[in-house]
């Protein structure tokens, strides 16, 4: 368990010295069973990740609802994101981590709310034709988290609008790989559009790319 605990903040503090996300921003998680109860490890609310120790991880079951409040008064709070981290949980049974991001590029992207259409092939690792943007809601609420779970149909990463990005995947390594490929494309896409209209690929051509993506080395 320590190891698994030992894993997230690794990724954590990847987000900062990848700069998908700086200082405390963003939060990890990874699904686990402890004492037999099914929920996740997830990074705690507003510390720096530099100065994370394993004790600092916090788990939280599937099931239980938590009282915001009572949390924000105890010294070690899980993210105040943790109910988008259970939601994906509860509803995805692939999703095994998921990487929260503030990175610059998806965030300013974001802003537009809008989705990205497949101006370049690779938008099919998020699972899809386009990567969706979820609807703006405040940070840590049970609406940004029905908003994310919308955006995040037949997909496993969507913008966040005004906010930033959310990916998941069958392992930490996965879901950190997804989100730094999502905010790669923003790059890109951004460069594009400065240069006129991006021409979008057919939804026949994404479909080729989405089953031949199937196949695509995972390691
Ligand atoms: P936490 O420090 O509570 O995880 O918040 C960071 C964040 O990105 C909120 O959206
Ligand atoms: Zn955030």
């Amino acid at each position: 368990m320590i190891e698994l605990k030992k894993e997230v903040i690794k990724y954590a503090q990847k987000l900062n010295s990848t700069n998908l996300s700086p200082l405390r921003s963003g939060n990890v998680s990874v699904r686990v069973i402890r004492d037999n109860v099914e929920g996740f490890f997830l990074t705690p609310s507003g510390k720096r990740y530099e100065d994370l120790i394993p004790e600092d991880i916090v788990f939280l079951s599937l099931k239980e609802e938590y009282d915001n409040l009572k949390l924000f008064n105890t010294s070690l709070n899980p993210s105040s994101e943790w109910r988008f981290h259970q939601d994906i949980y509860r509803k995805k049974i692939e999703a095994k981590a998921i990487v929260h991001a503030h990175s610059p590029h998806a965030t300013a992207v974001s802003v537009h709310g809008k989705s990205i259409p497949a101006f370049h092939y690779m938008i099919a690792l998020a699972g899809g034709d386009d990567i969706k943007c979820a609807e703006y809601a405040t940070f840590g609420t049970t609406e940004l988290s029905k908003n994310i779970l919308t955006a995040l149909e037949k997909r496993k990463a969507c913008l966040m609008s005004n906010h930033g990005q959310v990916a998941f995947g069958t392992n930490l390594k996965q879901a950190f790989e997804l989100a730094q490929e999502v905010e790669n494309i923003c790059h890109q896409y951004i460069i594009a559009l400065k240069i006129g209209e991006p021409k979008i690929l057919s939804s026949t051509e994404m479909n080729k790319i989405l089953d031949k993506i199937k196949h695509y080395k995972k390691a």
